[in-house]
C-alpha cells in the first residue's frame, strides 16, 4: 500500500543534509523502508537523478532515463562504491571486489548483470505515485547492457566523450585527428572524414536504437554528442574538398533526427578556432552547437611543448574569449592533471615541478573562464582529467623509465592536485568536474558487451 508522504525519511542519512527532493515510489526491500526520489540539482547546473535509498543502506544513482549510474552501500557508517558507471564510455567499474573484471570479463558481466537486477526488482516492488514513471525503471539488467553495447557502435573506446550520460546520444562524424600528442595511443594519424550520407546513415540508426529503448519518454533524450577530435578540422578543410560536410550542416542534421535535442555538444581545437571566422563561430553557435569542449591541458608552455601540444598560452587565452565572444553559453575547457608526474627535465636538463605548472594553469584559468558574478549568462566549465598513463605511449614509456619524467609515487600525489585545482577552481566561483579520465588503462571496468 503506497504511504503518503512529500519528504524522504532517508534521504538525509546518505547525505548528512537534504537536497532538494520530490518522492517518487515508496516501498519495502528485506522489511525496510524503500524509497525512490527525484533529487533536483543541489548545485546549479546539475542535472537532476533518481536515489533508490533503502532502509538496509543501500543507495543507487538512476539517470534520468532509468539506467543505474552507481550503486552504493552502507557499512559501518561509511558509504561504498559497488558499482560506478564510467563517465566516458558506458561501461561500469567495480565491483569493489578483489577480482580484476578486465582480466575476468564474464565474471564481471555477471556480477554487473546481479547488481542492476537487483536494483530493477527493488524498483519494480515500489509504489509509484505516477504510472507513466514507473515505465522509466521497466528495463532489466540485460537490457541495460544490450543498450549500451549497441550504442557502442558509434564510438569506440579510445574516442573519449566527455560527460558521456544516460540521456545522451553519441554519433561519430570523423575519426582520427592530426597532433600528436605524447600521451596519445593513435596520434598524428590524419582524418577521415564522414560524408553527410554516411552521417544521416549513422543518426537513422542511432535514432531507431533510441526508439527501440525509449520510445515512451524520447523527450528524456535531450543531449548529443557530434564525436570528432576537432569539429572546426571540417570547416577549414571543406575549402579544398567540397563533400566534406560544414559543422553547421552536421549539427542541423543531428537536431532533424534528434528535434528533442537540448544539450549539443562537440570538440574544438585552440588552433582551429584562433584560425577560424568569428561570424562563423557565431553562426555554428546559433545553428545548436551549444557546448563547445577546449583541450587546453595545461597553461605553462614548457610542458604543452613536452606533451606534444605546443601551443602558447596566449593562443590559449584568444580562443576562449573568441568562443565566449561568439556566444557559446558554456566553454568546457579540458585541462590534464598528472601527465608529467612530479615534474619533468627539459632536453636542456632543467627541471619543471608539476606543482609550478599547475599553479599557472590555476592562474590562466581564473583569469580567462567565466564565474558566477550573479549575473545570468551561465559559467563556463572546467573539466579536469586525471592522466592515466596509456600502453605503447611515448610519455608512459617515460613515466616508467623515470628519467626524464620524475613520476609520482602514489595515487594520492596526483588526487591531491586534482583536489587543489577543483578547490581553486570553486573558490574562483568557476564551475568544475573532476571525475573525467584521459584513459582507463589499468583500471577496473566492465565492458557492455
Ligand atoms: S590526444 Fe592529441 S593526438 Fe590524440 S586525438 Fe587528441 S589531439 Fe589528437
Amino acid at each position: 500500500m503506497l504511504e503518503n508522504y512529500h519528504f524522504s525519511k532517508l534521504i538525509t542519512g546518505f547525505r548528512g543534509y537534504t537536497p532538494p527532493h520530490e518522492i517518487v515510489a515508496v516501498g519495502k526491500y528485506q522489511g525496510k523502508l524503500a524509497e525512490l526520489c527525484l533529487v533536483h540539482g543541489w548545485e546549479r547546473d546539475r542535472d537532476p537523478d533518481y536515489w533508490l535509498m533503502t532502509g538496509t543502506g543501500k543507495k543507487v544513482i538512476l539517470g534520468l532515463t532509468g539506467l543505474v549510474k552507481s550503486i552504493e552501500e552502507r557499512k559501518d557508517e561509511e558509504l561504498t562504491i559497488v558499482l560506478e558507471r564510467n563517465n566516458g564510455y558506458g561501461n561500469f567499474k567495480g565491483p569493489s571486489k578483489d577480482i580484476s573484471l578486465d582480466e575476468e570479463p564474464q565474471l564481471g558481466n555477471e556480477l554487473l548483470k546481479s547488481e542492476l537486477d537487483q536494483t530493477y526488482n527493488i524498483i519494480s516492488d515500489l509504489d509509484f505515485y505516477y504510472g507513466d514513471t514507473k515505465d522509466l525503471f521497466d528495463w532489466r539488467a540485460d537490457q541495460v547492457l544490450a543498450r549500451f553495447g549497441e550504442f557502442g557502435r558509434f564510438f569506440n573506446e579510445t574516442q573519449i566523450i566527455p560527460e558521456y550520460n544516460d540521456t545522451m546520444t553519441a554519433v561519430t562524424v570523423s575519426e582520427g585527428c592530426f597532433g600528436k600528442c605524447r600521451y596519445c595511443p593513435e596520434p598524428g594519424k590524419g582524418v577521415n572524414f564522414f560524408s553527410l550520407d554516411q552521417i544521416d546513415e549513422k543518426l537513422k540508426r542511432a535514432r531507431k536504437i533510441v526508439e527501440k529503448y525509449h520510445g515512451n519518454h524520447l523527450d528524456k533524450m535531450s543531449e548529443a554528442f557530434a564525436n570528432a577530435s576537432d569539429l572546426l578540422y571540417n570547416y577549414h578543410f571543406r575549402k579544398n574538398r567540397l563533400h566534406i560536410p560544414d559543422p553547421i550542416q552536421i549539427i542541423k542534421l543531428f537536431y532533424q533526427h534528434f528535434p528533442e535535442i537540448i544539450k549539443m555538444y562537440g570538440f574544438v581545437g585552440t588552433q582551429t578556432v584562433n584560425a577560424a571566422d568569428q561570424k562563423y563561430l557565431r553562426e555554428l553557435y546559433l545553428s545548436g552547437l551549444n557546448r563547445i569542449l577546449i583541450g587546453i591541458e595545461t597553461a605553462h608552455n614548457e610542458t604543452s611543448r613536452f606533451i606534444g601540444k605546443p601551443i602558447l598560452t596566449e593562443k590559449k587565452v584568444n580562443a576562449i574569449i573568441k568562443l565566449q565572444q561568439a556566444g557559446f553559453p558554456k566553454v568546457k575547457a579540458i585541462v590534464q592533471v598528472g601527465s608529467t608526474g612530479k615534474g619533468f627535465y627539459s632536453e636542456q636538463g632543467k627541471f619543471h615541478s608539476s606543482w609550478d605548472a599547475l599553479k599557472e594553469t590555476r592562474d590562466f584559468l581564473v583569469n580567462v573562464m567565466r564565474k558566477d558574478k550573479g549575473s545570468l549568462r551561465p559559467k563556463d566549465k572546467v573539466i579536469i582529467s586525471r592522466y592515466v598513463p596509456i600502453k605503447n605511449t611515448e610519455l608512459k614509456q617515460l613515466h616508467d623509465e623515470a628519467k626524464m619524467v620524475l613520476p609520482f609515487e602514489d595515487g594520492l600525489e596526483l588526487e591531491e592536485q586534482v583536489r587543489y585545482l577543483e578547490s581553486e577552481m570553486r573558490c574562483a566561483l568557476i564551475d568544475v568536474e573532476a571525475d573525467y579520465e584521459v584513459a582507463l588503462e589499468g583500471r577496473i571496468r566492465i565492458k557492455a558487451a
